[in-house]
């Protein structure tokens, strides 16, 4: 605590990001980025873009990008917004669409960022139970609220709600904004993208930093009725008008329109997801069904501390949550299938030492 800092700098409690350790090389299985690099077609638009244009302020409307994202949905550009990754997405969405007065809703378990933001931004919220497998009651979702935020797949849980769900939570708060975050969306679930026309309180949000293995380029992107964009657009223009800079605006564009890459390297994700799971099911252990690029399991004989411990001490990073509820959960992001068979044969060797 500096004596220099606000009122508001010194009651923050900050969002704390996974490992990015430096002290050895790790099989890195604990931010969920993708295995694969980023399409070869980003990188060359990126390479391309770093010229002498960069001495120029970018385009403040990321029109380009934002009509490439308009026409791969069929929607239009006046329904898209861009911002650096989804978390800079919902960091504007939260003073966009959420007040003071009222109290906005989220599962217990669920993206630590959004009870940052909320008291950030002085905006209260409640949470609301989730059963056993971390599985929400619709009804919950139907309370008078200032809004909601419904990550889907849920992280770090991985469990994803069909669309008619979704439909359920929309209609029961017309009145009020309901924030989709489809960070994972493209490893299983349905998205409500194709909502968007239909609901006008739905905001949808969704990243290349995970499907699109662009995390290091920081890009996002939300799909809402042209209202909702304004709101986004409102804030935005008050705090920084020009999000993205040139070489994210070009990466992220050649991404957008690479999607043979994409189905690939998603295709190839999943199916090695899918081999994971089994793999660890025969060591005892037992994962939520997931729809994301990572697995949330737990073992009942064994602490998973000592687990993420023991395997970090074999140079494979996984995290860990010192949290109530999920404390004996592990979440695996799911790397290459080299990286997965040398994940499960390290858990094969501690569960062996152990048992
Ligand atoms: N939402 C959820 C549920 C996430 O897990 C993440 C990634 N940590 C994000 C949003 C933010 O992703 P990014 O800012 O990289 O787009």
């Amino acid at each position: 605590m500096s004596k220099y800092w606000s009122k508001l700098a010194a009651s923050l409690t900050p969002y704390v990001p996974g490992e990015q350790p430096k002290d050895r090389r790790y099989i890195k299985l604990n931010t969920n980025e993708n295995p694969y690099p980023p399409s070869p077609k980003a990188i060359e638009a990126i390479r391309s873009a770093a010229n002498d244009d960069l001495r120029l302020y970018p385009d403040p409307t990321c029109d380009d990008l934002r009509a490439a994202i308009a026409r791969r949905h069929g929607l239009a550009k006046e329904q898209i917004f861009v911002g650096n990754g989804s978390d800079e997405i919902l960091a504007f969405a939260f003073p966009a669409f959420f007040s003071p007065e009222r109290p906005i809703l989220f599962p217990d378990v669920t993206y630590t960022f959004y009870p940052v933001y909320a008291k950030f931004y002085g905006i209260p919220y409640e949470t609301l139970p989730t059963d056993d497998e971390f599985g929400i009651d619709l009804n919950d979702y139907a309370k008078p609220s200032g809004g909601v935020v419904i990550p889907n797949p849920n992280a770090p849980t991985s469990r994803c709600l069909d669309l008619d769900s979704l439909i359920r939570i929309l209609e029961a708060n017309e009145d009020r904004v309901v924030i989709v975050d489809e960070a994972y969306i493209d490893f299983g679930g349905r998205s409500a993208v194709s909502l968007v026309g239909d609901y006008p309180n739905l905001l949808v949000v969704q990243t290349l930093s995970k499907s699109r293995s662009l995390a290091g380029l920081r890009v996002g992107m939300a799909f809402g009725h042209p209202d909702l964009i304004e709101g986004l657009n409102r804030v935005k223009d008050s705090f920084n008008s020009y999000t993205l800079d040139r070489l994210a605006l070009a990466g992220a564009l050649a991404a957008i329109e690479d999607e043979a890459y994409f189905e690939e390297t998603t295709r190839k994700v999943v199916a090695t997801r899918e081999r994971t799971a089994k793999a660890i099911a025969e060591l005892g252990f037992v994962s939520i069904e997931s729809s994301a690029n990572f697995l949330f399991a737990t073992h009942p004989a064994f602490s998973a501390e000592m687990l993420f411990q023991r395997l970090k001490g074999k140079g494979i990073l996984v995290r860990y949550f010192n949290k109530p509820r999920i404390d004996r959960y592990l979440r695996v992001s799911i790397g290459t299938d080299e990286e997965m068979d040398q994940f499960v044969r390290a858990l094969a060797d501690i569960v062996d030492e152990a048992g």
